[in-house]
């Protein structure tokens, strides 16, 4: 049985096991080992958590976080013909790796853990905001993971990151932000990936927020949508979509009802999603 440092490189085990990249699954796979256990140390302490990873693929960062010293992964994958791959990860690692064949849309990712956790995944671009989202909007909050290190396209990681007042400030930004506190750390240039995706894409670690201010996740999702579906309006325009006293509304939480969503912080919106009915 090969140790962890003794597997054929990533290149290899892509031409064994027939791993063409397929675009429905948004696979860009990264296969130089430096760069994954940098992504790897990214994610903070890992001897004493277990490390839930969505889409492992040919196991890049999967090597990489066991490298490191994690004390257990749980790789979800949805993509069947990655599976004997990982296979021979964790036989290099006895007792470390679980997979978990399938979509990590469908999986409850509380249930897999019992101690502490993190999340860390090089995410598939077509899957990521919904993960994202659904992480965000966990229940109960803090939630069951310690940190999030994720990879997205940069401007995925620019709205997430954004400051209130400018153009990528919006719906993303606000329930990033409100929960957690989310880094850019750095950039990964196209040329690093295989294939080459057009775009470059970014490392983001987020921080869950112990006590985010008091507001209710569905409520603040309404303002927000209202807010931003029509972000060039004025607040007492767009606000209108909620179907209430707008007026009353924008004064009851102490807002001018000229501003326009972007201008708002996170506080602003959720004193207003408290108010909703
Ligand atoms: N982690 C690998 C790396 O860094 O080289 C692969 C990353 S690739 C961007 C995304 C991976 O997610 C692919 O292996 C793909 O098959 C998998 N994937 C796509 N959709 C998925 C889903 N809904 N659930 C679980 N895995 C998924």
């Amino acid at each position: 049985m090969a140790a962890l440092d003794d597997l054929p490189p990533l290149r290899e085990v892509i031409a064994a096991h027939g791993l063409a990249a397929r675009r429905s699954l948004g696979q860009n796979f990264l296969l130089d080992l430096n760069l994954t256990r940098r992504i790897a140390r990214a994610a903070g302490s890992l001897h004493d958590h277990t490390i839930i990873e969505i889409g492992p693929g040919p196991g890049g960062l999967t090597r990489a976080l066991l490298l490191e010293g994690a004390a257990h992964v749980v790789a979800i994958e949805r993509d069947e013909r990655c599976l004997p791959a990982l296979e021979q990860i964790s036989a290099a690692a006895p007792g470390r790796l679980t997979i978990i064949p399938g979509d990590a849309l469908a999986v409850d990712m509380a249930a897999l853990v019992s101690g502490p956790a993190r999340i860390a995944a090089n995410l598939p671009y077509n899957v990521a905001t919904p993960l994202l989202v659904r992480w965000l909007e966990t229940e109960p909050w803090p939630p069951f993971f310690a940190s999030m290190t994720l990879m997205f396209q940069r401007e995925v990681a620019e709205r997430i990151a954004a400051p209130s007042g400018g153009k990528a400030f919006g719906r993303l930004a606000v329930l990033s932000q409100w929960r957690t506190e989310p880094e850019i750390l750095f950039d990964i240039a196209p040329r690093a990936f295989v294939p080459a995706p057009k775009v470059t894409s970014s490392v983001v670690h987020f921080t869950p927020r112990a006590q985010p201010l008091p507001c209710d996740t569905q409520a603040l999702e309404r303002v927000t949508q209202a807010a931003f579906g029509q972000r060039r309006k004025m607040l007492r325009s767009s606000l209108q979509s909620l179907k209430l006293d707008t007026a009353a509304l924008l004064d009851a939480a102490g807002i001018d009802p000229t501003e326009r969503a972007e201008r708002l912080d996170i506080a602003d919106f959720c004193r207003l999603a408290r108010l909703l009915p």
